[in-house]
């Protein structure tokens, strides 16, 4: 995974034929299907955590990464959507089909602000005669009779305009909006501020379940589904192979999956003369697109990235190193780098970006560096491998590494490096430790590096590698 995006990466495993629910036979069956919207903006979500929070006991979730107008919502009667993101407007298709879904019986959900620009999914609730405001709510909220609720806790957001049909169930100290509900041929919209939900992933900020269930229930349950129909998420319906990657968007994010493509392909060439070798055969990886400028996931094989990931493609460094990494992994592996796996894969990135004239490039490379020698000036007294290494020493030495290597033995020292670790290291081998690393290293470059990397604090040993040795 990306180092920036691990600071907000979801772990989690990627369950395609997504089944929620403990399925023992004393359960109830379910009576709500619901399916949180991914398309229009990635959100936590992803991993059925709307179930957890809200539907355990009563529903079953699923997860549309596909485009919107082409989900199957028949046997569906909660549909959950975010304000989503200005880049990514709903397409008149979407919006089509969504409010067809809501007059045949089923409910919506929709969590927004309003904001400048507003987000997209008010042309969603205007279709309902709701529009997000972008006044701020003053609290604290109070729900408006006969509903009864408890919101004291709301951290903040918007007020709606409603229309005069609309039945208001929470409203801000100064009597507007906050959550309501419309009521469209046989099904429901609920709309209200994404602050009453909650923010965190782990529902540390209230989500105010107490309440949002039974409510949610209510209003999903006038439709009816069939719990014997499998229900199931919906993946991003386009593929694309891209060498050792291959590329899956939907229609929306079908303009920046054709960018990134063209991106991966000026990449590509560049990653190979850096590493002087190919991608390790039988390493393909997915690569999905996804709607949003931040965060991300890996699962097994499939890397997703941002659309917009670092103000793409107004800003392309970001982009382009990202996609160095995540390719550069393709690169190492069989056996994944010890230690440094993640900076390595940085760090081809970053060469990518020099190679193509990236001035941000360097700029990243120093600025870790820096980092590093913070913790280590001389880079001599903390061994990276030692159980409480900082982060930054790890990423600043480890970049020292590479570029003395390439310094000392270059040009081409890291190329040296990987045909040498292709000819030697087995692809069955049983592990690839840092003094397996460091014996090949040697190799390449002919000559013995074990002092000179214990001379920088590293605690590497010849005599605990069979690839050690002079040929
Ligand atoms: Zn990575």
């Amino acid at each position: 995974m990306h180092q920036r995006l691990l600071a907000t990466v979801l772990p989690l495993a990627l369950a395609m034929p997504a089944a929620a629910g403990p399925g023992l036979a004393a359960q109830p069956a379910p009576r709500i299907h619901s399916v949180c919207d991914l398309s229009q903006q990635f959100s936590f979500y992803l991993d059925g955590r709307f179930h957890t929070q809200y539907l355990q006991g009563v529903g079953r979730d699923a997860r549309n990464w596909g485009s919107l107008h082409r989900l199957d919502l028949s046997n569906v009667n909660l549909l959950v959507v975010d304000g989503g993101d200005p880049r990514l407007p709903y397409s008149s298709a979407s919006l089509d089909h969504v409010v067809d879904y809501v007059e045949r019986g089923g409910t919506l959900l929709v969590m927004l602000d309003g904001g400048d620009p507003m987000p997209p999914a008010a042309g969603l609730t205007e279709r309902f005669g709701v529009r997000p405001t972008t006044e701020r709510a003053a609290t604290p909220l109070r729900a408006r009779e006969p509903f009864e609720a408890e919101a004291d806790s709301f951290r903040g957001g918007t007020v709606l305009d409603v229309p005069a049909a609309a039945s208001v169930l929470l409203e801000d100290r100064d009597r507007r909006p906050v959550l309501a509900v419309v009521d469209a041929g046989e099904g429901h919209l609920l709309v209200g501020s994404r602050g009453l939900f909650g923010h965190q992933p782990d529902a540390k900020d209230p989500i105010h379940a107490a309440w949002i269930t039974p409510l949610l229930v209510e209003l999903a349950t006038t439709k009816s589904i069939d719990p014997k129909r499998p229900h199931r998420s919906t993946w991003a319906e386009h593929a694309r192979e891209l060498g050792p990657l291959t590329l899956e968007y939907h229609d929306g994010t079908e303009p920046f999956a054709v960018a990134i493509a063209k991106e991966y392909e000026r990449v590509r060439p560049h990653l190979v003369a850096v590493t002087g070798v190919e991608p390790a055969p039988g390493m393909l990886k997915n690569l999905l697109i996804l709607p949003t400028g931040g965060g991300g996931f890996s699962s097994g094989q499939r890397i997703a990235i941002g659309a917009w990931w670092g103000d793409y493609p107004d800003q392309r460094y970001p982009m382009v190193e990202l996609i160095g990494h995540e390719a550069g992994h393709s690169w190492v592996l069989p056996h994944a780098e010890p230690l440094w796996n993640e900076p390595i894969a940085t760090w081809l990135g970053i060469q990518v970006g020099k190679r193509l004239g990236m001035e941000e490039a360097d700029q990243t490379l120093q600025r870790q560096i820096r980092l590093g020698r913070r913790h280590d000036p001389q880079f001599d007294s903390i061994d990276p491998l030692g159980e409480d290494a900082p982060r930054d020493l790890i990423w600043g030495k480890s970049y020292f590494v590479f570029e003395e290597l390439e310094r000392r033995f270059g040009p081409g020292a890291m190329a040296k490096y990987f045909r040498t670790k292709r000819r030697l290291v087995a692809p069955d081998r049983n592990g690839y430790s840092m003094d397996d690393c460091v014996a090949v290293w040697g190799r390449a470059v002919g000559e013995d590096l074990f002092d000179w990397f214990r001379g920088l604090a590293f605690d590497v040993d010849p005599g605990r590698s069979d690839l050690a040795g002079n040929r």
